[in-house]
Order: structure tokens, then C-alpha cells, then sequence
């Protein structure tokens, strides 16, 4: 086998133990002996809510009219396809990027509760205030692919948490989910604490495709958790382009709406 064989095969079949593992063995035994709580206040939930009733309501869901190609709210409505200023000044290699709710003090506990607690019950969530976002990205999408992790990082994290969004998407919508078609081939360094022009550097080249062909003509929905600078996003964009896809739209939880960004130390 070649080394990108390999490759596959080698995430292949950690992906397929890491679905059999699900929440770790800790977690589901937490369960059993304490209430779940809110992952923002810690009050108890009912069994299958992520989050009580008042933290509920502080999540800002992203209504139209938003920006066609940055899916960043709108002041006003200016019609069908309208763009703003910062997609016309930096404009990026995707076609169209969406977004479910503000990325803020009150979304980031649901974002971390996937990434970084294994908390799996937020996936339906999650993918939900997705599917309504973007139903529109998701209607005319042929593939879904999720912005892939290194293989190392997937082996630390132990699960994608953009695939699990994107599987959850597939099965909502009947599109097909690629999980392996889109490979993160350089170990990039996190993107914390990094500007937006380090950023860019630190994943440019930083993913290829598996099958030269895969994509040609067709029409991709890139899945995130999170879009803030958009580097990482657009260095997929790019190399999904490359590689003849017909269309690339970018669909995330939580988007970054504010022209300042700090503290963000989420997107990889
Ligand atoms: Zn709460």
C-alpha cells in the first residue's frame, strides 16, 4: 500500500473505533449518578438539554437578511444576494458561508462541550440550528466534508467534532458525507494567539485530497464547528477548488460577527 493508504486506512479505522467508543466510559457513568447540568450555569436539565431554559434564551440565533458570502447579519434587508463590505474587501475562495448563532460568551460553552468534553449530546443540538441555517447551502449540495483534523490531533481529541456535525447533517438531509476525502497533511500549530495573516501562513498547503476526482463538478458543503478568521476555511475552499469542485459553501455553529476577536481560540 502507498503511504496515503495508509493513511486511510489508518484514520479509517480510528474513526470507526471512535464511534464505537461515543461518550467515554467516565461520562457515562457520571450519568448515572448525577443529574445532567447546564453546560453554561451548571443548574440541573432535563435529561436530553444541553443548556436550562435561561441560557437557552441568551443564544443569538443568526437571522436574514445576512451578507450572500460571509453569512454575517445585515443592518437592513438589501435583497436576495446582497454582500457587505468586508466580502467585497478580502472576498474568499468559498462561495457562501453561514452560520446557526453568534459565537459569543453564550454559544462557546455548547462549541467546547463537543470539542474538547466528549459531550456528544450536544451533536443534535448543534446540527439542528445548522440544518435550518443553511438548509439552503444544504439543498443544493452534493457532498458533505467536514474541515478534517491531523491524525494526530484525532488520535489526542479522539473524534472530529466537525465530522460528527457533518454526519449528524448527513443523515438529516440524505446528502453523502465524505469524511476522508479532504486530509489535513501538514501538522499545522493551533491557531491561537495567531493574526489573521499568521494564520493564513500557518494552513496555507495545509490540506490536499485524497482522489484527485473526487470533487470535480461537484457542489460541497464544508462543515466547521466555528468560523471566526475564516483562514482555515478558506485554505479548504481553496484546495477544494483546485481540485474542480463546482461550488464550495461553508456552514458552521457559531460564526464570529464582530470586527474585534478576542480571545478566540477556536478555530484550528
Ligand atoms: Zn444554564
Amino acid at each position: 500500500m502507498s503511504d496515503m493508504d495508509d493513511e486511510v486506512a489508518e484514520n479509517t479505522a480510528l474513526i470507526q473505533r471512535l464511534r464505537v467508543w461515543g461518550r467515554s466510559l467516565p461520562a457515562r457513568l457520571a450519568d448515572l449518578v448525577a443529574p445532567p447540568r447546564c453546560l453554561a450555569c451548571g443548574d440541573e436539565v432535563v435529561a436530553t438539554a444541553a443548556l436550562c431554559p435561561q441560557c437557552w434564551a441568551k443564544i443569538t440565533f443568526i437571522e436574514e437578511p445576512v451578507c450572500a458570502v460571509m453569512g454575517l447579519p445585515l443592518d437592513f434587508d438589501q435583497g436576495e444576494g446582497a454582500v457587505s463590505g468586508a466580502a467585497l474587501a478580502n472576498p474568499p475562495d468559498w462561495d457562501r458561508a453561514r452560520g446557526a448563532v453568534v459565537f459569543d460568551d453564550h454559544s462557546r460553552p455548547l462549541i467546547h462541550a463537543l470539542k474538547y468534553h466528549d459531550r456528544m449530546e450536544v451533536a443534535p443540538f448543534m446540527a439542528g440550528a445548522m440544518a435550518r441555517a443553511g438548509r439552503r447551502l444544504l439543498a443544493e449540495a452534493d457532498v458533505l466534508v467536514p474541515v478534517p483534523l491531523h491524525r494526530w490531533r484525532l488520535w489526542w481529541r479522539r473524534f472530529n467534532q466537525s465530522a460528527v456535525l457533518a454526519q449528524r447533517l448527513g443523515e438529516a438531509t440524505g446528502r453523502p458525507v465524505e469524511v476522508l476525502a479532504l486530509r489535513r497533511v501538514k501538522r499545522t500549530r493551533s491557531q491561537v494567539g495567531l493574526s489573521q495573516a499568521e494564520r493564513e501562513t500557518n494552513v496555507a498547503r495545509a490540506f490536499a485530497v485524497a482522489d484527485p476526482e473526487a470533487f470535480r463538478g461537484r457542489r460541497v458543503v464544508l462543515v466547521d464547528d466555528v468560523l471566526t478568521t475564516g483562514a482555515t476555511a478558506n485554505a479548504c475552499a481553496r484546495t477544494l477548488k483546485r481540485a474542480g469542485a463546482a461550488r464550495v459553501d461553508v456552514l458552521v455553529f457559531g460564526l464570529v460577527v464582530t470586527a474585534r476577536r478576542p480571545h478566540i481560540d477556536d478555530e484550528e
